[in-house]
């Protein structure tokens, strides 16, 4: 069963296929469908998206927005999924950018904003720290204000592709002495070629070094450099955090695996037949297709109900239930590679463009889908709290 679209919108749809799939290059959308996108595919792609007016259509139509519908945005991201095409950089079109928009003074939308969204510059995420993941309002790394700088001291860790990064968009306590944690953080953005900074590499569980620490020594930030104002970067991290789960449901990237699996299992091989045959299996693919199905629905209403860029609290749901899903779906996949999939090496041997051997690395790798972004458990109190008001 599919949404049943209106002709606009069908019509809406192929446009957008025709720039996914006749735009982007085919071995970016192969390397991305196998979960081995390169940092240069996905500068590549975006910037392909940008010329398109297709980068960061949600933003305020001055910025490049497109003021779709929800539908719209929905057969969006969808669609990009489900080609295989790259996810514009969540860090700068769905985390950053929005806040530069709606917060940023005009001078740092000006300089930022179009930068940005071709991906010129390539921010990281400066959140969280040993001590403050869950509990974030807790981070102990200071920016001190001195004359027309803040200096900064600390360290923040599991930074996503840093080894990239331009800039960083800093969460900062700027008041010790605030009576409540939220109220003393600042929203900064560092330039990451600024003298004080040390960046260490961290090794995952497949193999890759995707995340890293970063170290701060007396690191000085022009004043200029604060979004916003002083003391107010927990309301603003708030607003970027709504946003961050919506993006890390995946449907899309969820109905492409359920595609390719029910085609291939058909002619899998098992000791009793074929896999596509196997009771179990096609239990769990069906659960899998009317989860999905309930989560396409669901992503349609979190769409519908954000307002000005702000996501809606059901996006906690569709976070928790779409990484789920995906989990599910990639522990399917191991299981269609059998015993090719079973892991021999770190990642580095893994042989590139192995089915099989990708099935084991991308189920290791996306075990943290259920972690960041506030972790699966977070999402509970959240759906608790303001969903269901207990
Ligand atoms: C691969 C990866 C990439 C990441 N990328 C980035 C990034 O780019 N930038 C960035 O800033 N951060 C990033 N993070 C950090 C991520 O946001 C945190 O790991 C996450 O918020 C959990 O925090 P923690 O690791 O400190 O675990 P903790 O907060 O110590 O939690 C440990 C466990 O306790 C549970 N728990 C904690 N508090 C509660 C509670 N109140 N109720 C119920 N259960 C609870 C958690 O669910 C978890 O299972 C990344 C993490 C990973 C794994």
């Amino acid at each position: 069963m599919d949404l049943e679209l209106s002709k606009e919108d069908l019509a809406f749809r192929d446009g957008l296929r025709e720039v996914f799939l006749g735009a982007v290059p085919e071995d970016v959308r192969r390397r991305t469908a196998l979960g081995e996108t390169t940092r240069e595919d996905i500068v590549t792609s975006q910037r392909i998206l940008n010329e398109h007016g297709l980068a960061v259509p949600h933003w305020p139509q001055e910025w490049g927005g497109r003021g779709w519908s929800p539908t719209q945005s929905h057969l969006y991201s969808s669609e990009l999924q489900r080609a295989g095409v790259p996810q514009p950089l969540a860090f700068n079109v769905s985390m950053v950018g929005p806040i530069i928009a709606e917060f940023g003074s005009e001078e740092q939308k000006r300089t930022f904003l179009p930068a940005t969204a071709n991906l010129d510059i390539w921010w990281s995420q400066g959140f969280s720290e040993p001590e403050a993941g869950s509990d974030l309002a807790g981070l102990r790394t200071t920016a001190r204000r001195d004359g027309d700088q803040y200096v900064l001291n600390g360290q923040k860790t599991w930074t996503t592709l840093g080894q990239y990064g331009d800039w960083m968009f800093v969460l900062a306590r700027t008041d010790p002495d605030a009576p409540r944690k939220q109220q003393g953080l600042s929203f900064l953005l560092l330039d990451l070629n600024t003298p004080g900074i040390e960046r260490r590499p961290i090794k995952l569980i497949d193999g890759s070094a995707e995340v890293n620490e970063f170290f701060f020594d007396e690191v000085r930030i022009p004043a200029e450099n604060l979004v916003g104002e002083e003391n107010k970067g927990w309301s603003y991290a708030k607003f970027l955090l709504g946003n961050e789960r919506n993006g890390i449901a995946q449907v899309g990237t969820g109905q492409r695996i359920y595609a390719d699996l029910a085609a291939a299992s058909g002619a899998i091989p098992t000791e009793d037949g074929l896999l596509g045959h196997d009771p179990q299996f096609r239990t769990a693919l069906h659960t899998a297709k009317t989860t999905l199905l309930a989560l396409e629905a669901t992503q349609l209403r979190v769409t519908a109900a954000s307002e000005n860029g702000k996501a809606s609290p059901v996006s906690s749901l569709l976070k928790m239930e779409g990484t789920q899903a995906l989990q599910e779906l990639i522990k399917l996949r191991m299981r269609a590679a059998g015993s090719d999939g079973m892991l021999t090496g770190t990642g580095e041997q893994v042989r590139a463009g192995d089915a099989a051997s990708v099935a084991a690395t991308q189920y290791l790798n996306q075990r943290k889908l259920s972690i960041f972004g506030g972790s699966n458990e977070i999402q509970r109190g959240v759906i608790a709290k303001t969903i269901l008001g207990l």
